[in-house]
């Protein structure tokens, strides 16, 4: 399975923050979108940066709580790694385990074209288990040939 089949299913639209956002407001950002990172990009569509809520969590713990009036500039990610669509799935699956990180963005000539994330990736494993699971039963109680 390639990562456009996902984006298919899932869509483009990636929540994105400007990197002067203040911590604070980047926190009510991803609370109010129920999601554990965002893109940062000045203009939506360039990848400057990545941040997660490991970012707020690990400056919260190292520098307190006035990293919150901070903006995401001083917590981001710089160093992004991102994916094409037609990446493989499994992949980008290793590229996650091996980097310890759950988001990657995908992006087309420059431009952010969708994000996956590990919640993508689990359920699209089930799902597919799924599939195999039923096929397997249908074939051995003779539903299919
Ligand atoms: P996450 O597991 O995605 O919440 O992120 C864990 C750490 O990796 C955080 O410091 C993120 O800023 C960073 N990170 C997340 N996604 C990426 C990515 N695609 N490329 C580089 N760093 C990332």
């Amino acid at each position: 399975m390639r990562i456009s089949d996902i984006l298919r299913v899932k869509g483009e639209n990636v929540v994105t923050v400007p990197p002067d956002m203040p911590v604070e407001v980047l926190v009510t950002e991803l609370a109010r979108h129920r999601i554990g990172a965002a893109v940062v990009s000045r203009d939506g569509t360039a990848v400057e940066g990545i941040v997660s809520e490991r970012d707020v969590v690990r400056a919260l713990a190292e520098r307190g709580p006035a990293v919150l009036a901070e903006p995401v500039s001083t917590i981001q990610t710089t160093q992004v790694r991102t994916v094409t669509p037609d990446a493989q799935l499994e992949d980008v699956e290793r590229l996650m385990t091996e980097r310890r990180f759950r988001h990657v963005p995908v992006v087309v000539d420059g431009r952010l074209a969708g994000v996956v994330s590990i919640g993508d990736v689990v359920k699209n494993r089930i799902d597919e288990l799924e599939t195999e699971r039923t096929t397997l039963a249908d074939y051995i109680t003779g539903e299919r040939s």
